[in-house]
């Protein structure tokens, strides 16, 4: 992002001495944790302690859930509010996180080791701009009036669903926490959010901006804590209406059991997939290799809709794997506040063995390496950007269950999703039906890329392609207004656009009987 920009030109992170907000947010009040405990959050870059945070537990939610509750009654201020004032309430909120913009993207690359650059420019813009978006439609909510039969009137009207938890991934704390705070307030919610125990910094400066902005008390409440405990606590409770989560598919189905378990509420669910792309030969083909590229490696890999089965027409598939290469070689591995730096590293030790064992078994297994594939220094979390080429159905990284590197299988017997590491993975295919079978064998159907001159090609294959998105000639094309979400185990629901409001909203059917027929 930052090639051949001075550095002196670029935005710089700021110097944090201390962070300002480790504590529980409730009733826009920063509470210790009931048990007394809190938990450290590190620097992936560096492995350093960054600070400790309170610990939220079951009974530091039921607090949050109480504040929640009584901020959405019929007759509190939030619910008396006019729909306009909550517009600006979050107009308010984009200000001042315009305000706090370097604060906000030193903190959340401090925790993620995200590259400052993607933080302050794509997470913050993504961030921002979505609240922008749900505070214009705020007082654009309403429902329709409906020609029923015989002699009455029906209208409905959208209501707000009530208490929301949210369940946040460490992947985008920032941009997740807007994507389900955004809407959830915009049709008149209270929330209850825990973002990832391993970066909860910026969810809780968030935390300071809710109260600057005047919200009243207990609209947003944060609870930073662990998932067994405080997730588990808010897809369990029976004062909760509806929870949102983004994660992996083992947690998201746990949530459903969860709320199946308890009271029913609404589950929305954003759950990753294994993310095919097709390159025909046809394609601007500098333009695949580097979108392609880019969709594998973004975020260290760790992105949901990375692209994770990259299928290349035969006849450009060679000179496709020879410019992939050239093209990862200008990635830029570095100290992630370096605004020169493109490639930062894995969130966590876990994450970083998972990768790397299956970059091992791609190798032992006879997969092509042709770039990277190693860890880059010792005892770093860094792993170089890697290629492999010549990867077959049988082989484990190509079938890997649950740690999402190469996995595709074209026999029917898939079960993985993306590696969540920034690892490429290219194969090849000989004809257009092949390539939209073996895209669509998957269980999972988050996004899909096609990449191809021939409009009449593009919009016949993304008829055929089972995925919430589909990109055409580019890729992590995300926008506010577009609908985000997907088909088969990848999730259930939409995230932005107006179709987030849906999930946000109760339908309320009025029937008026009439003395006559009008
Ligand atoms: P995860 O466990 O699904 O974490 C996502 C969120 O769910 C975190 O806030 C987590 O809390 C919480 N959680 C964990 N267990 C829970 C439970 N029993 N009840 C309620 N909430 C719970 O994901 P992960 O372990 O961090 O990452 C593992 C894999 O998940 C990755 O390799 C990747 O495949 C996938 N993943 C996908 C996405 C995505 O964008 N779709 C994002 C992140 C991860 P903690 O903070 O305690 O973990
Ligand atoms: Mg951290």
């Amino acid at each position: 992002m930052a090639e051949g920009i001075p550095a002196l030109l670029l935005p710089q992170p700021v110097k944090v001495h201390e962070v300002r907000h480790t504590k529980i947010f409730i009733n826009n009040e920063w509470h210790t944790s009931i048990s007394g405990r809190t938990f450290p959050t590190f620097n992936p870059a560096t492995g350093a302690k960054i600070c400790d945070v309170e610990e939220a537990d079951k009974e530091d939610v039921d607090k949050a859930v109480q504040a929640a509750r009584a901020a959405e009654q019929r007759g509190s201020p939030w619910r008396r509010m006019d729909a306009s004032s909550r517009g600006r309430l979050l107009h308010q909120l984009a200000d001042l996180m315009e305000r706090d913009r370097r604060l906000l993207a030193t903190l959340e690359t401090l925790d993620t080791g995200k590259p400052f650059l993607q933080s302050f420019f794509i997470d913050l813009d993504g961030s921002i701009k979505t609240l922008r978006y749900y505070a214009g439609w705020a007082d654009k909510i309403h429902g329709k009036s409906l020609p029923v039969d015989e002699s009455f009137m029906c209208f409905t009207k959208h209501e707000p669903v009530g208490v929301c938890g949210a369940i946040i991934p460490w992947n985008f704390p920032l941009l997740m926490f807007m994507w389900k705070m955004a809407p959830a307030l915009s049709c008149g919610n209270t929330v209850v959010i825990k973002p990832a125990e391993q970066t909860p910094l910026t969810a809780l400066h968030i935390g300071a901006l809710i109260k600057e902005a005047g919200f009243p008390p207990g609209v947003v409440n944060i609870v930073p804590g662990f998932g067994p405990t405080a997730g588990a606590s808010i897809a369990s409770h029976m004062d909760i209406d509806k929870v949102a989560f983004t994660g992996s598919t083992e947690i998201g189905q746990l949530i459903k059991e969860a709320s199946a378990k308890s009271n029913l509420k609404r589950v929305t669910l954003e759950l990753g997939g294994k993310n095919p792309c097709i390159v025909f030969a046809d394609c601007d083909l500098q333009l695949a290799v580097e979108e392609t590229q880019k969709g594998a490696v973004y975020n260290q890999g760790q992105c949901c809709t990375a692209a994770s089965r990259i299928f290349v027409e035969e006849s450009i598939y060679e000179e496709f794997v020879r410019r992939s290469i050239e093209t990862a070689k200008k990635i830029v591995i570095g100290d992630p506040l370096d605004p020169q730096t493109s490639h930062g590293p894995q969130i966590s030790r876990q994450q970083f063995d998972k990768i790397m064992d299956l970059i091992e078994s791609g190798k032992e297994e006879g997969a092509r390496l042709e770039y990277g594939g190693s860890a880059v220094g010792e005892k770093t979390l860094y792993i170089q950007p890697t290629i492999f080429s010549g990867v077959k159905d049988h082989m484990r990284i190509a079938k890997e269950e649950v740690y999402n590197l190469f996995q595709f299988t074209t026999d029917g017997s898939d079960t993985g999703m993306e590696i969540f590491g920034p690892v490429q993975c290219i194969f090849s295919f000989k004809r257009q039906q092949e390539a939209i079978e073996r895209a669509n064998n998957s269980k999972y159907g988050l996004v899909s890329a096609v990449f191809t001159t021939s409009m009449d090609r593009a919009l016949t294959v993304s008829a055929a392609l089972e995925t919430g998105t589909v990109w055409i000639n580019c890729y992590n094309a995300l926008h506010a207004q577009t609908p985000f979400g997907g088909y088969k185990m990848s999730g259930n629901g939409r995230e932005l656009g107006e179709y987030a409001l849906a999930e946000y909203s109760e339908v309320k059917a009025v029937t008026i009987k009439l003395s006559e027929t009008l």
